[in-house]
């Protein structure tokens, strides 16, 4: 048999030992995932702001399979991605998804949450995740309404984390140990990566951003605090929250802390100049424009964000 005869029996079989699956659950189509290194596997958010188009699914969400547990790795943008997301971890395994990891607070991954409590799973998020959460799920709820539609938005429970990590934590998914650590207020206040020691891959949530432009919801003073560190992860690949679903280690800082430089230097120095926080928010990174998409949609909101915490240091 040639191996493109080969190919077209094995794609045969293998839909319709899918199609079997999915008839015998009556669950949604699983969401695509690539297998981005042994037994890691990544879905590919849209670089996109979440409307009811992309269904929120614009984060990249992954899963860490090991010999007695599975482990998710944040829970996407909607309760239709995490039902998605946990019919493709099915479709790879039939282990427990034990834990739920949650790199921070925001909607795009976190809305699914509740899909894998209900599936078993414990919670795991930063020690500051619960109060964060507890502070915005409101303000979550409502925006994202307005956003992506209240079909997509309604269901959701905003479901905080069972157990917290306070610096750092190892789980041990069975030959396999995961590293779990807490970071200083960076993207936001609840930042948490997680580190496959068998693969060296890092899920940096969004401590690390390709393509779409950094978003500062935290300190921009206290990212760049952080990237030293973060260099220092002995990682061979990462996994970031936006962008591709993996990219080499530590290379793929480069970008975002060359714009998180860019970006405090532009702003200390129209406050030097004694240059208005309106207008600074207008000039401030424009040099670096072109290298992001979405650089419209936040980068006037970072400059402003990085104002006001430069302005009175
Ligand atoms: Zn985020």
């Amino acid at each position: 048999m040639s191996v493109s005869r080969l190919l077209i029996a094995l794609c045969g079989l293998l839909a319709c030992f899918a199609g079997a699956r999915a008839a015998e659950s009556q669950g949604p189509d699983p969401l695509a995932f690539s297998e981005v290194a042994p037994g890691v596997y990544v879905h590919h958010g849209h670089v996109a702001v979440q409307s009811a188009d992309n269904g929120g699914d614009i984060a990249n969400i992954g899963f860490v399979v090991g010999a007695d547990a599975v482990a998710m790795i944040d829970s996407g943008g909607s309760v239709a991605e995490g039902k998605a997301a946990l019919a493709a971890i099915r479709a790879v395994t039939d282990k427990p998804v034990r834990w739920l990891i949650d790199t921070h607070m925001h909607p795009d991954h976190i809305f699914g949450n509740q899909v894998f409590k209900a599936a078993g799973a414990t919670i795991i998020g930063h020690r500051r995740l619960p109060a964060a959460l507890a502070a915005r799920a409101k303000f979550y709820k409502q925006s994202m309404r307005d956003q992506m539609g209240a079909a997509l938005v309604d269901p959701v429970v905003v479901t905080p984390p069972d157990e917290t990590v306070p610096d750092e934590r190892v789980i041990d998914l069975g030959d396999r140990k995961l590293t779990l650590k807490a970071w200083g207020t960076a993207h936001t206040d609840n930042d948490l990566t997680v580190f496959d020691q068998k693969t060296k891959t890092l899920f940096a949530g969004d401590l690390v951003f390709l393509d779409h432009i950094p978003v500062i919801d935290g300190s921009i003073k206290g990212w760049l605090a952080q990237l030293p560190a973060l260099t220092a992860t002995p990682a061979e690949r990462v996994v970031p929250g936006h962008g591709p679903v993996s990219a080499p280690w530590p290379q793929a800082l480069a970008p975002e802390s060359e714009y998180l430089k860019t970006l405090a230097a532009d702003v200390r120095k129209a406050i030097a100049d004694g240059v208005p926080l309106s207008e600074a928010a207008q000039t401030a990174g424009q040099s670096e424009s072109a290298k992001w998409k979405l650089f419209g949609d936040y980068n006037a909101r970072n400059a402003t964000a990085a104002y006001a915490e430069l302005e009175w240091e």
